[in-house]
């Protein structure tokens, strides 16, 4: 099974709109979608939602997708964002060609465009502060109060707004308005700001420019501008779709259709990068690309491949109504990819000794593995077998319950690729803890099966003693304790119900020596612990692991009750 046969592609109610489109002629069936991200932060998870949405119905429609920052607010826009948002969108896989554009590259033209709607009696510079604007706005049940500044005259409009530009006022002081309708019931329409002086450097246009175009005003210019055919947004700018068509209608230009769906909510987890920032900065995480944050760069130091998040992103859909996707799906699907796709090994995460006493002493064998037994193409590798070996402490029971599989006095179980063993003895400290396991092996059962084929319930994973290398684990829990963390309770933050501790460090796991080293970011099951991801915080001889997901499947037990109601 590969990635395709793992999605499950559909039609949705965008494609719907499109086809219509397509069949009225409206665009002359052309598709051009656009991702378009505020360089404010990284992306995370919700953003990977609108990628595989704009990218994947450009596919489907053999159209184009640009990748376009829409960098306008350069007092929170910083380059290492732009420069992590290329290559996280890469890294999901997606190709925008040479359509990479920048809206800070429309400015000049974005500018002309204000200099037109002036000139058409659509817009005036307003000198009413900030706190003005706002108790000038009205409410949802009363109309606003038009600025006494409204009815300037077009030359007098020019001249201000030329000198906004040149540099004449000081911050804040004036902006330009569209003159639309301030008893509109839509208080996007009331007169909205459309630039605003801010002297702040920008990191593309670094000081020519000390007026900012407004989010509302430029969104539509930029579609328009680079001919979007469809605009997808998510559901909050539904409100402000009038708006988006009314500069464009207002100025004759080209007019995209602008669509929402409902953004992506996961629980256990803050989407917004204003409260990831809050967590890097708090300090309650290592950096954006924490293996606990949402971030694409996190999930993919967690150990989540491409592949699994665009068939999560597949599998959720798209919808009008907002709604939470439960965490447990997403760890679904990379459990289903990284099955197919990870090389089983073996680690021991917290060892015990065990002695094979009729095993020559100094002998090594290696024994042959399949890498994945779901496919062969991933080949064999050789792990080394000895006298010393070391297992699970807990596969390890000296007075076990009923129905205990694993090892016990007396017991046989089967070493996974190695022999089938039977516990004889064991030996203690002199405070009674048990240090090492003494066992007989079975010298006919090599590779894990018997010439009389008895069966044992139990195999065990396992290291041999002299072989071994050092590993450091890190295992990761909800970074949150509540599944909305959002709706916490009066008089509370998100912070009061962070995890306590949602990190947990083993810095003596003992791995096949195959893993001494490996590159970040491979991939493994590590048997019977999960999957797991190396950490680029690896150094040669010592290789740190991050625990990207367990091995039981929660998400899959979900659904088998949903099927059985
Ligand atoms: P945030 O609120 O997390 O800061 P944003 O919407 O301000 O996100 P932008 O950089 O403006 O972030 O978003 C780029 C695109 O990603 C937009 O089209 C936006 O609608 C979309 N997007 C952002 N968050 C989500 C989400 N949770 N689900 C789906 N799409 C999202
Ligand atoms: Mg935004």
């Amino acid at each position: 099974m590969n990635e395709k046969e793992l999605r499950t592609p559909g039609t949705n109610f965008i494609k719907t709109i499109i086809d219509t489109h397509n069949r009225t002629g409206r665009f002359d069936g052309r598709v051009h979608t656009r991702f378009p991200p505020e360089p404010n932060g990284h992306l995370h998870i919700g953003h990977a939602k609108s990628i595989c949405l704009n990218f994947g119905i450009a596919e489907d429609y053999h159209g184009l997708c640009n990748l376009r920052f829409d960098d306008t607010n350069p007092v929170k826009e910083e380059q290492e964002y732009i420069d992590g948002i290329i290559r996280d969108v890469r890294w999901l896989g997606f190709d925008w060609g040479d359509r990479l554009y920048y809206a800070s590259d429309y400015f000049e033209t974005m500018y002309r465009f204000a200099v037109d709607l002036i000139r058409r009696g659509n817009a005036f510079v307003c000198d009413l502060t900030a706190e003005e604007v706002r108790e000038h706005r009205g409410t949802l049940t009363q109309p606003g109060r038009e600025s006494p500044f409204r009815n300037r005259s077009v030359d007098e409009n020019l001249d201000l707004f030329h000198r906004m530009r040149a540099g004449e006022f000081p911050d804040g002081s004036r902006t330009l308005r569209a003159k639309i309708d301030m008893s509109a019931g839509n208080l996007n329409l009331r007169d909205p700001v459309m630039y605003r002086i801010t002297r702040a450097t920008h990191p593309r246009t670094g000081d020519s420019w000390c007026i900012y175009p407004m989010y509302d005003w430029a969104h539509g210019l930029e579609d328009s501008i680079e001919r979007i055919t469809h605009s997808i947004c998510t559901l909050e700018f539904e409100d402000h779709r009038p708006l988006y068509d009314w500069f464009l209608d207002a100025l004759e230009t080209y007019k995209p259709q602008q669509i929402e769906f409902a953004r992506l909510n996961v629980t256990y987890t803050v989407m917004s990068k204003r409260r990831l920032l809050t967590l890097v900065n708090e300090g309650f995480v290592s950096g954006w690309d924490d293996p606990r944050m949402p971030t694409i760069s996190g999930l993919r130091r967690r150990g989540y491949s491409p592949e699994s998040i665009r068939i999560f992103c597949d599998r959720i859909g798209v919808a009008k109504a907002n709604s939470t996707v439960d965490y447990a799906m997403l760890e679904h699907c990379v459990r289903e990819h990284l099955n197919l796709t990870a090389a089983r090994v073996m680690v021991v995460l917290d060892p015990i000794k065990v002695i094979l006493t009729n095993y020559p002493e100094h002998q090594t064998e290696m024994m042959d593995a399949d890498n994945n037994p779901e496919d062969a193409s991933m080949g064999k590798r050789q792990i080394p077998f000895s006298r010393e070996l070391l297992i699970e402490r807990s596969d390890f029971m000296e007075e076990p319950p009923k129905k205990w599989f694993r090892l016990a006095p007396g017991m046989e179980v089967r070493l996974k690729h190695g022999y089938y063993i039977t516990c004889t003895d064991v030996v203690r400290d002199t405070a009674g803890t048990i240090t090492e396991i003494h066992c007989h092996y079975d010298p006919e059962s090599r590779g894990g099966w018997t010439r009389d084929g008895r069966k044992v319930r139990g195999t065990l994973h396992w290291v041999s003693a002299a072989h071994a290398i050092r590993a450091e684990i890190r295992l990761y829990d909800h970074l949150f304790a509540l599944d909305d963390p959002m709706a916490v309770p009066e008089g509370k933050t998100f912070r009061d119900f962070i995890t306590p501790q949602s990190l947990t460090v083993i810095s003596n796991a003992l791995a096949e020596p195959c893993l001494a080293d490996s590159a970040p970011e491979t991939r493994f099951q590590f048997l019977r612990h999960g999957y797991f991801c190396t950490d680029p915080d690896s150094s040669p001889g010592h290789p740190v692991f991050n625990r990207t997901v367990g091995l039981k499947d929660s998400w899959a037990k979900i659904q088998r009750g949903a099927d059985e109601q």
